[in-house]
């Protein structure tokens, strides 16, 4: 038997590191509703971060959600189909209508390209995905945003930590969005941000979170609750420690993993992005006319206990909940990637001969 590699694993922090913090909302029994935990998370991220503003959500979709809400969209919104259901979920929820832009076919994020040919009337944002911490074109969609008069949310569930030029990715867009589920790189168990540099936000954030309250004898908005509790804010400021030590961790197992898996045939590697810093959270690989099919990759590996994902597959147009209203063939280059794409195990104490044991079983 070997042993179980699974895709991901979640980071946790020493138990006792996470006892400590918790410790005094045992004296204060303030559990949430945005108490001390709450505003010293939310602080530490905003020095992380290098913006404005942000405010903490119960979790990324309802982060993105609210983001939406927030901007007051209407009618359509671009979007690209290579993501994970969370995105177009939202879009639709939140009662618009999604209409999906192929992608590049080198980085997998939206082909700037085709935006254009994509706006109608009825456009009032565009969504990109930040893929795998691929960074979209930020300047081209911000130059269309500005010309049609648009929002822009970035969904930047992947990219925690990630600068562009030295510029944090959270300041992009009229608002990005981040994730901390647990199996994103950075995590608070469950959770997710808004992060934007328009101070008018602010309240109306904290309103829809939290019931429209303004004040205990004032509701003024008809909001939800998607606050983060005391708890979650707790893990997320033990486990922002440790994030650089984590990156650095996976940067050296991606370059194990390159160095196993550079220069064969049919195997198409991350792109490297000059202007990136990465966060190293994914590392996905195209199996282009290998000598095997991504499913039969997939299935060698499963045969071996190494738990690699198909993420994204199947497209998100080709969920049975939209497959009557959308038709996949009309993004061919994110439905080509969707059918050949396979993530990889990577977290922070995958060992070198986990990685080789892996490589191993794709090559020979
Ligand atoms: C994880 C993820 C989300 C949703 O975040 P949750 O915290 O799980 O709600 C949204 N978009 C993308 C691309 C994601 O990967």
């Amino acid at each position: 038997m070997n042993k179980l590699i699974q895709v991901t694993r979640s980071f946790l922090p020493e138990f006792s590191e996470y006892v400590k913090e918790i410790e005094e909302l045992w004296d204060s029994h303030h559990i949430t509703n945005m108490g001390i935990k709450h505003r010293q998370f939310q602080g530490a991220l905003i020095d992380f971060l290098k913006i404005p503003y942000l405010t903490l959500f119960t979790n990324g979709h309802m982060a993105l959600e609210s983001a939406i809400e927030a901007l007051e969209l209407t009618g359509e919104v671009i979007t690209s189909p290579f993501t994970f259901a969370s995105t177009t979920h939202a879009i639709i929820r939140k009662g618009l209508v999604p209409v999906f832009c192929d992608i590049e076919p080198n980085n997998f994020t939206i082909d700037v390209k085709q935006i254009e040919g994509l706006i109608t009337e009825k456009t009032s944002a565009i969504i990109p995905i930040h893929v795998y911490g691929h960074v979209c074109d930020i300047e081209a969609i911000e130059k269309i945003a500005k010309k049609y008069n648009l929002k822009v949310i970035y969904d930047a569930a992947h990219c925690f930590g990630i600068t562009v030029n030295d510029k944090s990715i959270a300041s992009f867009g009229d608002i990005s969005v981040f994730s901390f589920h647990a199996t994103k790189i950075f995590h608070t168990i469950e959770g997710g941000a808004a992060t934007y540099s328009n101070m008018n936000l602010v309240d109306k954030f904290d309103k829809i979170k939290n019931f429209g309250i303004s004040n205990p004898e004032s509701v003024d908005y008809i909001g939800g609750n998607s606050k983060m509790n005391e708890f979650v804010a707790a893990m997320g400021l033990c486990n922002l420690r440790h994030f650089n030590d984590c990156v650095e961790k996976r940067k050296n197992i991606v370059k194990r993993y390159r160095e196993n898996l550079t220069g064969i045939k049919g195997i198409v590697l991350p792109l490297i992005q000059e202007c990136v810093k990465s966060n190293y959270a994914y590392f996905p690989v195209l199996f282009d006319d290998y000598k095997w099919t991504r499913d039969e990759v997939f299935q060698r590996l499963a045969n071996k206990a190494i738990n690699a994902r198909k993420y994204f597959y199947p497209l998100i147009s080709d969920y049975a909940c939209y497959k009557d209203k959308y038709d996949s063939n009309k993004t061919p280059i994110a439905k080509h990637i969707a059918n050949n794409i396979l993530t990889l195990p990577i977290y922070e104490d995958l060992t070198m001969e986990d990685v080789d044991f892996i490589c191993s079983n794709i090559i020979n």
